[in-house]
């Protein structure tokens, strides 16, 4: 099921997600319906707290991506209760999105490599390391869960630059092609 999505300026996105035990009722449906939102955004990632659900889950698939940049590799996964353990290398800059703030784009610095501990739908435990295009994406999904996005990120000349158009997204006024729920 597609499920609207929370944008910009909804409380749910500033909120610290919790953690969820393997009681968790219908965890396998919610992570199906975040893959049919996320692919129903033409988005590359998406977490829980981004359809409105405050717990620590969410899938990537950058198989989008590869069209544009075929060097990237498809990755594609779901995260319940990941933890980033560490994180190595000289940051660099890269562009991104959220469609939790349509249309907008920006530069943010991270560092290129990462190291998770993270179950997998089936409550598999993985301990892992990414470097590249998933591991941006994964620190870009892991702040959702911190209540961080990606505007936060950038310098705040850039962000001063958006406000305008943060303003409209927080009461719906953006042009989307999905369905999205505005706080006002
Ligand atoms: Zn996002």
């Amino acid at each position: 099921m597609i499920l609207p999505v929370y944008v910009y300026g909804s409380p749910v996105l500033r909120k610290k997600a919790v953690a969820i035990d393997q009681n968790y009722d219908g965890i396998n449906t919610f992570i199906a319906d975040l893959w049919e939102t996320m692919y129903n955004s033409d988005g590359v990632g998406l977490a829980a707290p981004q359809v409105g659900k405050s717990i620590r889950v969410f899938v990537i698939d950058s198989t989008a991506m590869v069209s544009d940049d075929p060097t990237i590799q498809t990755f594609k996964k779901a995260f319940i209760n990941p933890k980033i353990i560490e994180k190595t290398g000289d940051e660099s800059l890269f562009i991104e999105g959220c469609i939790s703030i349509p249309n907008i784009r920006e530069e943010v610095s991270r560092p290129p490599q990462i190291r998770i501990q993270y179950y997998d739908e089936n409550w598999g435990f993985h301990d892992d390391y990414f470097d590249g295009v998933p591991a941006r994406i994964i620190q870009h999904e892991y702040d959702h869960l911190e209540g961080i996005l990606f505007v936060d990120k950038i310098p705040a000349i850039r962000r001063k630059l958006l406000n305008g158009r943060l303003l409209a997204i927080t009461k719906g006024k953006v042009d989307v092609s999905y369905k999205i729920k505005a706080p006002r």
